[in-house]
């Protein structure tokens, strides 16, 4: 039998996935950013996929209730609901096990609209959000090739967070 290590580690990876369908006739936002397109994200909430693969990544990644156990779909509180909400309680969950952020690295799979015009803007919106330097936020952008998915929205992110002790020992012998 393998012993238990109970040290809590230094960093921990999260992993997150969303997908949405777009419909017709709602505003589509992205990492918190609204994007000009005829069609948006359905869903409970704002329909944020990339904001709700960022939070579930957090989650996984200290072991919490996902998204989805955390923000029930079937609770009219959250209706409309703006995903930086999600994404605030999230890191007070990161925050709480002793961690903060360390980087994001996002893809973002969707036909249209192109995110290319605006990844800089989402990268440091999500950054802001998140208290990481932009140059700690990836975000890639693909079209769904051969998948035959041209009316979803989907989002894969890994995070990886650092013990928070850590990171302000790192910051303090920096600057020495
Ligand atoms: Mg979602």
């Amino acid at each position: 039998m393998p012993t238990t290590n109970h040290r809590r580690p230094t960093t921990r990876i999260g992993y997150g996935f969303d997908s949405h369908e777009f419909r017709a006739g709602i505003p589509l936002k992205i990492g918190g950013i609204a994007l000009a397109h005829d069609k948006g994200l359905g869903g409970h909430s704002d329909g944020d996929v990339l904001l709700h693969a960022i939070t579930d990544a957090l989650l996984g990644a200290v072991a919490a209730p996902d998204i989805g156990a955390l923000f029930l779909p079937s609770d009219p509180k959250w209706k409309g609901a703006d995903s930086v909400v999600f994404l605030h309680e999230a890191l007070k969950r990161v925050r709480g096990a002793g961690y903060r952020v360390a980087n994001v690295d996002a893809s973002l799979i969707m036909a249209a609209p192109r995110i290319g015009p605006h990844a800089a803007e989402i990268r440091s919106r999500v950054a802001r959000l998140l208290g990481v330097r932009a140059d700690c936020v990836g975000l890639k952008a693909k079209t769904p090739e051969g998948l035959n998915l041209e009316n979803a929205a989907i989002a894969h992110v890994a995070v990886l967070l650092e013990k928070a002790a850590a990171a302000r020992r790192s910051r303090k012998k920096s600057k020495t």
